[in-house]
């Protein structure tokens, strides 16, 4: 690697450790919150862009973060089945989108199923310290 470049990282690493940058996540579907809401666990500030409330979309039908735009299933909960063990890996990363899944979970046999306006019923205001914002506009 050619010298200006390490310098180059290290400058930009020591410059991330002594004052993080505020961080812009753009998108509020689902990886969107997923990982403003991950940023903000990590004391991080982050502000949360979404469009919807101004431009629409030809999948989403609300301005709602968090909107399913396709089955409300999200796959088998069986143990030891793929679809579980990433769920479990999401869960023990304390994921918000686990534990919007767990709050309106209906019932579906073996796969987990959400109420689709529960589900999307997240607010960053009442979730995000106050440090964090979310914001309707289309970058
Ligand atoms: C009809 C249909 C059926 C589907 N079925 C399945 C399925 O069964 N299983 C599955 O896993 N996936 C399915 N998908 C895919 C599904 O959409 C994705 O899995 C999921 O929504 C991807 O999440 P995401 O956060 O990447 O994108 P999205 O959920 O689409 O989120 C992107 C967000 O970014 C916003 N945005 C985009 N551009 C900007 C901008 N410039 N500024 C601000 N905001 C912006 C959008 O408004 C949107 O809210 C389906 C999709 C469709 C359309």
């Amino acid at each position: 690697m050619p010298d200006s470049k390490i310098n180059s990282q290290t400058n930009s690493q020591t410059h991330s450790q002594s004052r993080p940058l505020p961080i812009r996540v753009v998108g509020g579907g689902l990886a969107g919150p997923e990982a403003a809401w991950q940023c903000a666990r990590r004391g991080l500030a982050v502000t949360l862009c979404e469009m919807r409330p101004v431009r629409r979309t030809p999948a989403h039908e609300t301005d709602l973060f968090a909107e399913l735009v396709c089955s409300n299933s999200l796959k088998s909960d069986s143990e030891n089945t793929a679809p579980w063990l990433l769920k479990q890996e999401m869960r023990r990363a304390g994921s918000l989108l686990m534990q919007l899944a767990a709050r309106s979970s209906v019932p579906a046999g073996h796969a987990l199923a959400v109420d689709r306006s529960q589900f999307s019923n997240w607010s960053p205001k009442r979730s995000l310290p106050s440090r964090s914002s979310a914001s309707s506009e289309a970058r």
